[in-house]
């Protein structure tokens, strides 16, 4: 037997599961899909190896949908300032004041509390999954993949990897950068791979929890670290924190393969002085990393959000926050379309949702490519170039505390400089 919802969402990642609870909020009826199911949370168990920086605008949108409440029961770490330098040595460093090319973001210059939140993404989407069970119109369908998606003039069809089928209105494709939907829905993309990798450590380091996350730029890609919440009782005066390590391939499948003493006085080495001093890694894991845009964010009766619809370079830890964004904005069309008493795949609607989404992803994507870029090389004027902006940043608190609204998602635009040079980017190859 088919059963029927308004609308149908494939995937139930944090973005999937997010827009699904908010949909479910303004009544509608949905089905929720995943070929996976969210592992529970326990407090003892280590962090996840994903984790991800939530800004201040989406953790109001958390918030609204009751997730936040239920993430900060489990664990959430705050942090108040940002840092950003360039590690690069080169013959012009001798010219410039050490460290010239540093800025450090401030919550209390932008009179806030903290800038953003540094979460496990298993917190995050374990905490959405409980919403999306408490929406009476939602039915969450874990352990069951996707095989088929067929449009008909007046409805979508589902078929899942069961044979069980489901009707509606509308299928959202919230299925990740590998999306199935975005596939059988016949839109393509463009792709571009970097020729950096992330490899992401859990580590435990000797201290309280710092309330700053960094990133150092090297030729050969940033080198990140992100705080996370005390070890506890287990051990005493550690807290965990998860690096990020961008190198080539090459490079990253030497340090897998060291035994973990060795990566660890590895790590030591390699990381700038302001990391604090490890005790323990627990686990890593390497990413390959791509710019991916969908060529549409809709086809007929189907629409893309989060990363089946984008990916960025994580280097600013942006990608999920998009993606909220994307839903928050696709929800607030849908609703309007059911007053105005459209269907929900109505085309008006959903090329007013691409018309909203993509420039801004775009915006984004190009500004990412742009550090990449300044940061990824040696070039002499561009180390230059990155160490006077850097300091001029530094120097030019308006400018600067901008930028800072922009990535914490409280500013819409990014400062008409950048977005200036971020215009210009699709010029430039990767290096
Ligand atoms: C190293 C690294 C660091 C990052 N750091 C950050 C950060 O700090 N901040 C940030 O904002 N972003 C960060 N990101 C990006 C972020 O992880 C992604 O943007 C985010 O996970 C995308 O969420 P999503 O829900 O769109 O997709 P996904 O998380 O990929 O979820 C897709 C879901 O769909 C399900 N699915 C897939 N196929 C099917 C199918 N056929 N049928 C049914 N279900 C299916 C999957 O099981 C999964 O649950 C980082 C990414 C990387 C690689």
């Amino acid at each position: 037997m088919t059963q029927a919802y308004d609308i149908v969402v494939v995937g139930a990642g944090m973005v999937g599961a997010a827009l699904a609870t908010g949909l479910g909020q303004n009544g509608f009826s949905v089905a929720l899909i995943d070929r996976d199911s969210a592992g529970a949370f326990d407090p003892a168990q280590s962090p996840d190896l994903r984790v991800s920086a939530i800004s201040a605008g989406n953790e109001r949108y958390l918030r609204q949908l009751g997730a936040w409440q239920k993430m900060a029961t489990m664990r959430l770490t705050p942090y108040t300032r940002l840092g950003v330098w360039d590690e690069t040595r080169h013959p012009l460093s001798n010219l410039l004041p050490a460290r010239l090319g540093q800025t450090i973001f401030n919550a209390t210059d932008l009179n806030t509390g903290h800038l953003g939140h540094i979460v496990e993404n298993r917190v995050t989407q374990y905490a959405l999954w409980q919403c999306v069970r408490e929406q009476p119109s939602v039915d969450l369908l874990a352990g069951s993949g996707v095989s088929a998606v067929c449009q008909q003039q007046d409805q979508a069809t589902v078929t899942l990897d069961d044979g069980r089928e489901l009707s509606c209105q509308l299928v959202v494709g919230a299925d990740g950068a590998q999306s199935r939907v975005r596939e059988m829905a016949d839109i393509g993309t463009q792709r571009d791979q970097y020729s950096q990798q992330a490899m992401v450590i859990s580590v435990r380091y000797r201290g309280a929890v710092e309330d700053i996350t960094w990133q150092a730029f090297h030729p050969s890609g940033p080198r990140a670290f992100l705080p996370l919440h005390s070890a506890g009782d287990a051990f005493p005066q550690e807290s965990w924190a998860s690096l990020v390590w961008y190198d080539s391939p090459d490079t990253l499948s030497r340090l897998k393969a060291m035994s973990k003493p060795d990566l660890l006085a590895e790590i030591q080495r390699a990381f700038p002085p302001e990391l604090p001093p490890l005790t323990h890694i627990d686990a890593c894991a390497s990413f390959p990393i791509a710019r991916q845009h969908a060529n549409s964010y809709s086809n007929g009766r189907v629409v893309l959000v989060g990363d089946s619809a984008h990916t960025i370079n994580p280097l600013a830890g942006q990608g999920v926050n998009l993606g909220f964004q994307d839903a928050q904005c696709l929800q607030d069309l849908l609703k309007e379309c059911r007053r105005n008493g459209l269907n929900l795949s109505d085309s008006s609607c959903l090329q007013q949702y691409e018309q909203q989404r993509r420039p801004a992803n775009r915006r984004m994507m190009l500004a990412m490519d742009l550090f990449y870029y300044l940061f990824s090389n040696r070039i002499p004027p561009l180390h230059l170039a990155r160490n006077l902006g850097l300091g001029m940043a530094q120097a030019l608190p308006f400018a600067k505390n901008r930028v800072a609204r922009y990535a914490m998602g409280i500013e819409e635009e990014l400062p008409a400089v950048l977005q200036l040079l971020a215009s210009r980017l699709p010029s430039l190859p990767l290096p």
